[in-house]
């Protein structure tokens, strides 16, 4: 597992008229990650993702993120976020 300074964790706090939402994204080598505590877009989770208790490094790195609050936090708005969200997922 590759150091957390390798990787930077973003917190988005989304927040719209009538709701908030969280999502957490894992800058990684290759690209921005949509990560949480059970899925990750990356590539990698993708192929493996059938399989029982695996987890790829982004997941673990934002496990660790948050327990030592190792994070950017950033709050933006629903239309923001239409335009990050094709960014992050591909
Ligand atoms: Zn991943």
């Amino acid at each position: 597992m590759e150091p957390i300074s390798q990787f930077l964790v973003k917190k988005y706090v989304i927040k719209g008229e009538n709701k908030t939402i969280l999502r957490w994204i894992v800058v990684g080598t290759e690209g921005d990650y949509l990560v949480s505590e059970n899925y990750c877009s990356c590539y990698s989770f993708i192929q493996k993702h059938l399989r029982i208790g695996d987890e790829c490094k982004h997941i673990q790195l934002l496990t660790a993120a948050q327990k030592c609050n190792e994070y950017d936090e950033f709050t933006i708005s629903f239309e923001e976020y239409e335009i990050l969200r094709r960014e992050w997922l591909f």
